[in-house]
């Protein structure tokens, strides 16, 4: 069966909400596919120390502000989670899940999009599937030859899974991070990071990252220097997990192991550390294989776009993937105002 609507959005995490928010201001038809069986995206799937790096006013999507969580300056996932799906109800947001989408198609003045349950026809498609379902792992010799455990981020849920073992988290950024923390007190942890972990000043927080992000691009598109963005400040917000860990003297990091052998790591100059386990947080990368069939092309894994809008497509657009489809847009606050720009370009194209 084929349903046919204006716009497809593909995914209902924040980004496909935010999406949904502002077609609905517009008084565009829509629906949400989503393959989650609830509300959430990849919220429902982080970590159970998990806590937002801003307080929650700071990590709003458009309309409504995220009520604080009693006790926590800093949300966990679990209160996300309920957000989005509060978000959800109020908005009316018409969201069908579980539905997967399979593949995008042209179909003359349409593009089709083909689920596991049936088939959508839409004059536009926002495409918002985060990164969370694509875990990357690097290139690392010997990777193949350890016999202990290794698992990415998405795979991680709680410390006492490790208790007493010998750990290895590897990555340098907010997820590494948290978790070396979260690991510190009853593992025997060793901490890698490519180059020396940069701790953002503790009273720093996802605040000044959306606000470097934007400066930013503010720069770039009036022709001036580059500001280095989010990169200029640091990797790490010093939440106050990783805040403690780090001044108890648990998060000193390590630099990059040469290999991985059967039953641990070797270090550049041949010493070896034992190990269980390999945690790698190592990051993401977008989630678009359901794209595939457009033969869009871009570079490292990317889809060229001016905006949110396909360079080779412009019935498509991206949304929430990272500072590429709009800057900071890859955060609860920073998906507002691309989603806003993303609903007007398509109200334009349908008019
Ligand atoms: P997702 O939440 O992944 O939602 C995408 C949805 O699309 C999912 O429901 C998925 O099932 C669905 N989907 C995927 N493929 C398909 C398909 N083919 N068909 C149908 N549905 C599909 N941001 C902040 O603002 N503050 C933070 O503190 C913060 N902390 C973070 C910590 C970690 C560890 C990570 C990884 C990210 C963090 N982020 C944070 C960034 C960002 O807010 C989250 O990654 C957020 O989940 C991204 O939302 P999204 O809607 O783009 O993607």
């Amino acid at each position: 069966m084929t349903s046919r609507t204006q716009v497809v959005v593909i995914g209902g995490g924040q980004a496909g909400l935010a999406a949904g928010y502002h077609l609905r201001r517009l008084g565009l038809d829509f629906v949400i596919l989503d393959a989650q069986t609830e509300p959430g995206g990849a919220w429902q799937h982080a970590w159970d120390s998990l806590r937002l790096f801003s307080p929650a006013a700071y990590s709003s999507l458009p309309g409504w502000f995220m009520p604080p969580q009693v006790g926590e300056e800093y949300p966990d996932a679990a209160h996300v989670v309920q957000y989005l799906r509060d978000y959800e109800k109020r908005y009316e947001l018409p969201v069908e899940r579980p539905v997967r989408v399979i593949g995008v198609h042209r179909d003359g003045v349409f593009l089709r999009v083909e689920t596991d349950s049936g088939a959508w026809q839409g004059r536009a498609v926002i495409s918002a599937t985060g990164t969370w379902w694509r875990p990357f792992l690097p290139a690392v010799p010997g990777r193949a030859a350890f016999e202990g455990r290794q698992l990415h981020t998405v795979e991680y849920t709680r410390p006492q899974d490790f208790a007493g073992r010998r750990v290895i988290v590897v990555g340098g950024g907010n997820s590494g991070a948290q978790i070396a923390a979260d690991l510190a007190y009853d593992t025997e942890l060793t901490w890698v990071t490519q180059r020396p972990p940069r701790f953002l000043a503790d009273d720093i927080d996802g605040r000044a990252l959306f606000d470097a992000a934007t400066a930013r691009r503010r720069a770039l598109d009036e022709g001036r220097t580059d500001t280095g963005g989010v990169a200029s400040l640091g990797d790490i917000v010093a939440v106050p997990p990783v805040r403690e860990a780090r001044d108890a003297g648990l998060l000193k990091a390590s630099p990059m192991f040469a290999r991985l052998e059967r039953d641990g790591v070797a270090w550049a100059d041949g010493t070896r550390t034992p190990a269980d386990t390999v945690i790698w947080c190592t990051g993401f990368r977008p989630a678009l294989s359901h794209l595939a069939p457009l033969g869009l092309r871009g570079r490292r894994g990317h889809i060229a776009t001016a905006g949110t809008r396909s360079s080779e497509e412009p019935r498509l657009h991206l949304l929430g993937y990272g500072d590429w489809t709009g800057p900071a847009s890859a955060t609860l606050i920073g998906v507002g105002r691309p989603a806003r720009d993303t609903a007007r370009d398509i109200a334009g194209l349908l008019a």
